[in-house]
């Protein structure tokens, strides 16, 4: 029988802490000029609220939704728009906040789209990278944690819509010893 097991890999602590850090960073590259958060639905949710705390009052959040990989442990290779921007970022300071990049479509595509609407800046914050799983290269502005080519849930991420209220970033393992 498989059984699924949580392999904790970043703490609570470790995640408040390095989100500090990062809004440290943005709020000295964007000093007091207004700044747009959006937030890639749904991994982004619980990051994008501990970040925007910590970035000063000039802050507009929004929200984006893009194709999910649903049940699966791997990505379609499609990316989707299920809900675009409700504001308009011609010359607004743009930061797309994401929970992980994993392969990179999905933020080249948002990228591509977006820097058509001719923003003043265009940055990329994610609190998770797996580096090793790139395909589509990008910059990457703000990283939380770098990890390795492992399937992760928590703080916001899932596997089929559970896990994403764990307080901590956990590896998600099926076991087939069982
Ligand atoms: P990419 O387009 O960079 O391959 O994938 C980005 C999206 O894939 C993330 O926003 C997230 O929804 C999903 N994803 C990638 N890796 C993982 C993972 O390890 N765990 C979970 N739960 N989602 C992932």
């Amino acid at each position: 029988m498989t059984q699924t097991m949580l392999k904790p890999l970043i703490t609570a602590d470790e995640i408040a802490e390095r989100t500090k850090e990062i809004a440290v960073d943005i709020r000295r590259d964007f000093g007091d000029e207004e700044l747009i958060v959006v937030g890639v639905l749904k991994g982004s949710f619980l990051f994008v609220a501990d970040l925007c705390r910590h970035l000063g009052i000039n802050v507009k959040v929004d929200f984006v939704q893009t194709s999910s990989y649903g049940a699966e442990k791997s990505s379609s290779g499609i990316v989707q728009i299920r809900k675009d921007l409700d504001v308009n970022i011609e010359g607004k300071n743009v930061l797309i906040v994401e929970d992980i990049i994993d392969t990179g479509l999905t933020l080249t595509h948002l990228m591509q789209i977006w820097q058509t609407r001719k923003p003043k800046a265009l940055r990329v914050a994610t609190l998770l990278s797996k580096p090793a799983a790139r395909t589509h290269e990008m910059n990457v502005d703000y990283v939380g944690f770098e990890i390795p080519k492992k399937f992760v849930v928590g703080y916001g991420l899932d596997h089929g819509e559970r896990y994403r209220n764990l307080p901590y970033i956990a590896e998600l393992i099926d076991d087939a010893s069982n």
